[in-house]
Parts: C-alpha cells; structure tokens; sequence
C-alpha cells in the first residue's frame, strides 16, 4: 500500500500540489513534481523519510524547479517521459508510455497524455486506486494547449475516462474554484456539480486540498470529461 502525503508549493502563487509518496512496505518513498523544496524538506523531515525517486509528470518549471536540489540533498533519480530527457533538470530514467516503474512493492503504469505539453505522462498507480495527473486533468478543468493540439488533448481524456471509477486522482495544481463557474455552465447548474463544489468548497475552508476526488465524480462533473464528441470538447475549450 501506499501512503500519499499532498504538499501545497509555492502558495498563494501558483498553488502547485507535489506529493510524497511512501511505500508502507519498504518505506521506499518518492516526490512527484517537486516545485518547491522548503516545504516537502519539511513533510520528509516530519515523517522521517528520504524519498529514493522524484517522479515528474512534465518539464513545466513549476512542476520540476527543485528537481536538482533535492536529487543532490536525497542522492534520488529522476524520473520522467523519454520525450522530455532533453529538459527535465538531472532526469536519470527515462520511460515511455506502458513501461510500469516499482516503488518498493508498489507499481506504477505510465500513461503518456500528449496536449498541455509533448511528453505529459500520468502516473497510475492501479492497486492504490491512485492517478497523479499533473496539468492534464485538474479538479473541473483540464490544463492549457501549450504544445498539443486538441485531438491529441481529446485521445488524452479518453485514456483517463477509460480508468476504473473508483481510481482517487491528484492533480498538480489547487483549481478546483477556476473550473467551477464552467462546469455549472455547461451542467446548468446540475445538482451532481453543486454537491462536488459544496464538499470542494467546504475542505478548502479547512485549509484542506479540495480532492482528492474519483474519476467516477469527474467524470460526471468535469464539463472536458462529460464532452460526448471531439466537436463538443473543442467548443467547451473555447477553439
Ligand atoms: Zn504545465
């Protein structure tokens, strides 16, 4: 089993999520998409562990900024997608879509996500029921065209909608509130999306991540996910 610890970096400024992720078995850990080292120090330091792995999901500085620091301070590899060996700072291992990568006696499956970046992968953890999603899929949005096109963006959603319903997903930014005003727009104000935005809102004022949610709630509430056609997807888009 795994243990997933959220860590809020660079707050108040682009609220990214990195996590640290500790394999109960082993006590192997690893950090995924490390923006900020201060803070995760701190959570490793509190729970006494030395992550072996950092693990990205693409080469956005905000997702990879801390990438040399904390390889040097923890001697970790790095890990990401093939297609980003040339820019992920101090990137060891190298993996393409459908390779699986070990955390101890944990697995993970690379699924590679073209459109917010070439080379965006989600890491999925199928046994925990756990997806580290990036800037692919966020909580009621989904991340920017920056290097894609939308038909690669609507193949990448397809391979998300085709993950089991009850899979936890952990995105890498806190937008749950951006992508609000759009998932009531497209739902006409659907009770399914105002329960979501009752429980997001309600563990935000906690000091809490509004997830993680399952696929299956995304699925329903997500106005990207809910699309039924490629044309649907690309009006809701906005192209
Ligand atoms: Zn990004």
């Amino acid at each position: 089993m795994l243990q997933i610890e959220t860590i809020l970096c660079r707050a108040g400024i682009m609220d990214n999520y990195a996590y640290l992720l500790i394999d109960e078995a082993s006590r192997i850990s690893a950090i995924i998409d490390p923006s900020e080292a201060a803070p995760i120090i701190k959570r490793c330091q509190e729970l006494n562990t030395r992550p072996s792995y950092i693990l990205n999901t693409h080469h956005h500085f905000d997702h990879t900024d801390s990438n040399l620091e904390l390889k040097q301070l923890y001697h970790a590899q790095v890990v990401g997608h093939s297609a980003d060996a040339h820019r992920i700072p101090g990137l060891d291992i190298a993996l393409s879509d459908g390779d699986t990568f070990r955390l101890g006696d944990s697995q993970a499956q690379i699924i590679s996500v073209d459109g917010h970046t070439i080379g965006h992968i989600l890491w999925y953890f199928a046994q925990d029921k756990a997806l580290f999603t990036g800037d692919m899929l966020f909580n009621l949005c989904v991340g920017g065209l920056f290097e894609g096109n939308i038909s690669q963006m609507w193949h990448s959603v397809q391979k998300i909608k085709a993950l089991p319903d009850d899979t936890l997903f952990y995105p890498g930014h806190e937008y749950t509130l951006h992508g609000a005003q759009e998932a009531l727009y497209f739902s006409h104000n659907s009770p399914d999306v105002l329960a979501y935005l009752r429980l997001a809102q309600n563990r935000l004022q906690q000091g809490l991540p509004a997830g993680p949610f399952t696929l299956g709630e995304e699925k329903k509430c997500n106005p990207y996910l809910s699309a039924d056609s490629e044309a649907e997807f690309a009006r809701r888009l906005g192209a």
